[in-house]
């Protein structure tokens, strides 16, 4: 039996009851796009991050979209960005008519190295969007601080970080802007797509709504060209009552991560990623090790059972679709040397105990294995 990557059925099991019922009341209720449900979602999801609004849209990606153009970013602007993120990060900043420019990882953590930062800022740079990689926040208040000697705005990029902690705040109030996604892997996930954006400002609130909806400020009054990024009301629904058991699962992914790197402290042949120097409160949406031997690495743990994946292979800047950036290879080394040997194991709040010993051991074994060939 294959220990799998994520296990979202083994998820509604535990909660089939609840989002049946919810989901039938939208149905029933036949307010398919944005409605009350959405609505509720919205104050309870902005409540959960310690922000003032939350304005829900139909995916991550259309999330940060709206985020860069409320952000004032536009055409001839510059984001600092990183490349080892999912490609939306930088699709994104593309749709808003700008261009990404990548700053490299710390490679202890996989996040921004805000020193890197300073050094990618030229006269057309209008924001940084800091990647919350794997469910850990990057040095926000490091990152403020260079942001406002050099005015410009700051995004986060949350997709991956429901609930992740930053001094005793959260993902989401952490910047004039955040986005999350509600993809069904998310650690919080839709039944189909979704996502949002946090701000405290209640006028970029009210102008995020208008983009997602056509740029309409009520029915057929149109005060902008926008979009139409609206979210279902099924979602919202399900949204909702997932939002109830996120502290509960992150709590799960949490003693889960703890054991991996008990189990793993000593493993040879991998490395686990390391410590941040500021109190951060991570929530593990990827567990990733790291591994000269990668793919090796990847094809004896399919052999002995266990899923894995990779996030991500091919850094956004080596990328086809970025080529016209004209970023080399070798030009962002520590992000080139995360996409070689980075390897996610198996997480998800389901996980068995067992089965999570039973991933280790196998890691264990290759670096053994390895060491006496
Ligand atoms: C998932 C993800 C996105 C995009 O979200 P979608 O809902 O898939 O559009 C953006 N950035 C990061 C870091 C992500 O993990």
């Amino acid at each position: 039996m294959m220990i799998p990557f994520v296990d979202l059925k083994a998820q509604y099991e535990a909660i089939r009851e609840e989002v049946n019922a919810a989901v039938l009341r939208v149905i029933e209720s036949a307010q398919f796009v944005l409605g009350p449900e959405v609505e509720a979602f919205e104050r309870e999801f902005a409540a959960y991050c310690g922000a003032r609004h939350c304005v829900a849209v139909n995916s991550g990606t259309s999330a940060l979209h709206l985020a860069l153009l409320a952000g004032g970013v536009g055409a001839g602007d510059e984001v600092i960005t990183v490349s080892h993120t999912f490609v939306a990060t930088a699709a994104a900043v593309r749709h808003a008519g700008a261009r990404p420019v990548f700053a490299d990882i710390d490679p202890k953590t996989c996040l921004i190295d805000p020193a890197k930062i300073e050094a990618a800022i030229t006269e057309r740079t209008r924001a940084v969007m800091p990647v919350h990689l794997y469910g850990r926040c990057a040095d926000m208040d490091a990152i403020a601080e260079i942001a406002a000697r050099h005015d410009l705005t700051v995004i986060e990029d949350a997709a991956q970080a429901h609930g992740a902690g930053y001094k005793g705040r959260r993902a989401g109030s952490l910047a004039p802007l955040a986005c999350f996604s509600f993809y069904p892997g998310k650690n919080l996930g839709a039944y189909g797509e979704g996502g949002a954006i946090t701000t405290e400002s209640e006028e970029t609130a009210r102008v995020l709504r208008e983009l997602r909806d056509h740029g309409q400020s009520r029915k057929y009054h149109h005060e902008r060209v926008g979009y139409n990024y609206r979210l279902d009301g099924i979602q919202g629904a399900v949204l909702r009552v997932k939002l109830g058991r996120l502290d509960a699962w992150t709590e799960a992914r949490r003693a889960h991560a703890a054991e991996y790197r008990r189990l793993l402290a000593d493993a040879a042949g991998v490395r686990l990623l390391g410590d941040v120097s500021y109190e951060n409160a991570p929530v593990h949406h990827i567990f990733p090790v790291f591994a000269p031997r990668r793919d090796e690495l990847a094809e004896h743990l399919r052999r002995e059972g266990v899923s894995t994946g990779i996030h991500y292979p091919v850094p956004v800047h080596l990328q086809k679709a970025f080529a016209d950036l004209g970023v080399r290879e070798g030009a962002l080394p520590e992000t080139e040397r995360a996409a070689r040997e980075t390897l996610s194991l198996p997480m998800y709040a389901e996980l068995p105990r067992e089965s999570l010993a039973r991933v280790a051991d196998a890691v264990r074994r290759f670096g053994a294995e390895a060491a006496r060939a």
